[in-house]
């Protein structure tokens, strides 16, 4: 028996599945729209997402929405959530058993979503995501097949912030990047006749929890 989002939302409010819970404002479950095409991953929620619980709100957010405008979308167009629902304390990174904790309701909120696009953002998300140690770098420019969708990697907003800024060639390549989820949205819409999808490749980790995307 599937539930909605919203029921799913309602029960990670109080969740206590991980050290976490105990430093947390709030969960930061997600936002937008629950039959989104498009879905984006960050990592965790950083200070103001935590005090707001909505993912993105801060100065990286505030790209991120520049970012959505720019290719004709708005936040309440797609869905965005981050591998970690709660604020690691000082934004450190998410240790291996927070990560195990929250995945499942990851992978419940894709299975319930069901977006045809994923877009992950930054390299915490990418490696994760894509099961794999090679960097964003080197993966942002392409896509991926993952489980019957498409993956986008990109980056993550805060590094373009914290790097060369507006007149960088990352964030050229972030425009590139956006550009190409709008693409890719439209070949989805629309296949083109002659084109065959590749199969996917098969699982490469944990194979019961992957089934379910
Ligand atoms: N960085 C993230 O990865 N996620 C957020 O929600 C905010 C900042």
């Amino acid at each position: 028996m599937t539930r909605t989002l919203a029921a799913a939302a309602a029960e990670a409010a109080s969740c206590t599945k991980c050290r976490l819970a105990e430093g947390r404002t709030q969960v930061v479950f997600g936002v937008g729209n629950p039959d989104a095409e498009l879905m984006f991953i960050g990592e965790a929620p950083g200070f103001n997402e935590d005090k707001q619980g909505e993912p993105f709100v801060g100065a990286a957010g505030q790209l991120l929405t520049r970012m959505l405008g720019e290719i004709g979308l708005t936040r309440a167009d797609v869905y965005i959530a981050n591998v970690l629902m709660c604020r690691p304390p000082g934004n450190r990174d998410p240790l291996p058993d927070e990560i195990e904790s929250c995945t499942p309701w990851l992978v419940e909120k894709i299975s319930l979503i069901q977006p045809a696009l994923v877009v992950t953002l930054g390299n915490f998300a990418t490696k994760f995501v894509l099961n794999t140690q090679t960097g964003i770098t080197r993966l942002r420019g392409q896509t991926f097949p993952w489980h019957g969708r498409t993956v986008i990697p990109t980056f993550h907003p805060a590094a373009i912030l914290h790097g060369g800024g507006e007149g960088s060639r990352q964030f050229e390549q972030l425009r590139e990047d956006f550009a190409a989820i709008k693409r890719t949205l439209e070949e989805l819409r629309n296949p083109p006749e002659a084109t065959v999808r590749p199969a996917d490749p098969p699982p490469t980790t944990d194979e019961e929890q992957l089934e379910l995307f």
